[in-house]
């Protein structure tokens, strides 16, 4: 049996309430990697007791002693990132490559906030009487209550208790349960940072008793969440009975549009970056691709080229490009996508299998799919898939491609491939959408705003806007 991790609530590792335990597999092999301590609304309890007690000595902190523990974080991350990514490997399936790249995005995000804690400005504003100043303060919200996925087990942490912390907010942090290993390293890496006992807690186990209690807790101020639309939405209805703030990262549907101007080489590597990295598990994949019918065949030529290329396998294997999706019941939600597809017309024009033979046996493998002749009948059309699928529909005018890009419930990210200037700001203009890559496949940077209109979500992480997040705004009157 491995050792069991635990939570870190009030500064000390500690067992669940309840005692209960789970296993953590790696979806590669089918292996165990892992076992922790499984809680649920008592350990949340605690943990928001604890961070609610910290939160007045954190809050008091200057900005520049906040940042020192965040700028210590991020050398901490900085130096394990290798262990950082075996672990994230191991327990998601995410190739070694993209894990690196996903830890070096953390420290990333820890060295941004420990430099733009210092700089959370107030405003003074002109009065309209003589006798009056009128102030403007920033104050943090209060103890803030995080939930995260696990198809980024380190950077969405990151992403969220970083600006949360810059801000002079203390935290319960909630990982997915099928990637805490990573949160628990990371915790590792947060207790040796230094941080005051409270100020950073960390709670694994069942999702609804613990979002119970952070929805209905008086003393937590603020819900961040990334996770599906399902969820989001229950969670804003549970913060609607004590009005707290919430921001929401939620799923998305992305349209990838190609003109008949683009470059296409650049369009197929944009295409590959957009669609591919985490098995396609990401909320800003691309799961409509529009191809203008004058290039469509030589578009999907070079498009399934590249594909022949791409090794699929282990996460951990140095030469893999595409890992395995992250357990049975993700990988049937893919399978069942193509199957749909196919039963409605659509024809296959690579891959369209689950990989089952010799090193894939044991893994949730899917072959990276090209699927033609796509239409909006199909579940793929309007579903998210999160896996390795790309369907192509064909366009031949703006007007109409730009009416089909926006006809989604979600509006997290679109991309736009072509040459033409005026029409890439036409684009960025016209597509409803938090989030437009023109010309680029990998829009996300740590300092950029990242969110979705409609049902993508509400509120912004990244850069200034998510310190933004997590403070109040206060207005002082003086009258002199
Ligand atoms: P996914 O389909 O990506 O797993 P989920 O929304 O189910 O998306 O999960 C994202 C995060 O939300 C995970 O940490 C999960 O444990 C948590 N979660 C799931 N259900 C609930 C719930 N009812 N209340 C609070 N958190 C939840």
């Amino acid at each position: 049996m491995a050792e069991i991790k635990r939570m870190f609530i009030n500064g000390e590792w500690v067992e669940a309430e309840g005692g209960e335990r789970i296993e953590v597999m790696n979806p590669s092999t089918g292996e165990q990697v892992g076992a922790v301590s499984f809680g649920d609304g008592r350990d949340a309890v605690k943990a928001i007791a604890a961070a609610n007690e910290a939160f007045a000595g954190w809050s008091r902190l200057t900005a520049r002693e906040r940042s020192k523990y965040l700028y210590n974080l991020y050398e901490l991350v900085r130096k394990h990132r290798d262990e950082l990514a075996g672990i994230i490997s191991a327990e998601m399936g995410k190739p070694l490559r993209e894990a690196k790249g996903e830890v070096l995005g953390a420290a990333d995000n820890f060295m941004w906030y420990a430099e733009e804690a210092k700089r959370v400005y107030g405003e003074t504003i002109p009065s309209s009487v003589p006798n009056k100043r009128i102030m403007v303060m920033k104050q943090p919200v209060g103890v803030v209550a995080a939930i995260t996925p696990w198809n980024f087990p380190v950077n969405m942490v990151a992403r969220k208790i970083a600006p949360a912390l810059a801000a002079g907010c203390t935290v319960v942090l909630k990982p997915a349960e099928s990637t805490p290993l990573s949160a628990v390293r990371l915790f590792e890496l947060i207790e040796q940072a230094g941080f005051p006992k409270g100020v950073v807690n960390l709670v694994i186990g069942n999702p609804e008793l613990i979002g119970q209690e952070f929805t209905a807790s008086k003393k937590v101020r603020k819900i961040t969440f990334t996770g599906s639309t399902r969820v989001g939405k229950l969670l804003m209805e549970g913060a609607a009975q004590t009005v707290k703030k919430v921001s929401l990262e939620l799923g998305g549907h992305a349209p990838f549009i190609i003109f008949e101007d683009a470059d296409l080489d650049a369009a197929v590597q944009g295409l590959f970056e957009s669609k591919f990295r985490t098995s396609g598990q990401m909320c800003i994949c691309t799961n409509r691709l529009y191809v203008h019918e004058s290039v469509l065949d030589t578009f999907t030529d070079k498009l399934v080229e590249r594909m022949r290329r791409t090794k699929v396998g282990d996460g951990r294997e140095k030469d893999t490009e595409i890992g395995p999706l992250v357990n049975e019941q993700g990988l049937n939600k893919v399978l069942d996508h193509i199957q749909d597809a196919r039963e409605k017309g659509a024809h296959i024009a690579y891959g369209g299998q689950r990989l089952t033979e010799g090193e894939y046996a044991k893994g949730f493998y899917c072959e990276p799919t090209v699927l033609t002749n796509v239409t909006k009948e199909m579940k793929i059309y309007s579903e998210e898939t999160f896996g390795p699928v790309v369907p192509i529909i064909p366009f031949t005018e703006e007007e109409v491609v730009v009416q089909q890009a926006n006809d989604s419930d979600y509006g997290l990210a679109a991309y736009v491939y072509t040459q033409n200037n005026s029409r890439c700001f036409r684009m960025a203009e016209a597509l409803e959408y938090g989030i437009v890559g023109v010309n680029d496949g990998a829009p996300t940077q740590t300092q950029a705003p990242f969110g979705g209109y409609k049902e993508s979500g509400i509120g912004r992480e990244g850069g200034y806007y998510a310190l933004e997040e997590f403070l109040e705004t206060k207005f002082v009157s003086f009258g002199l």
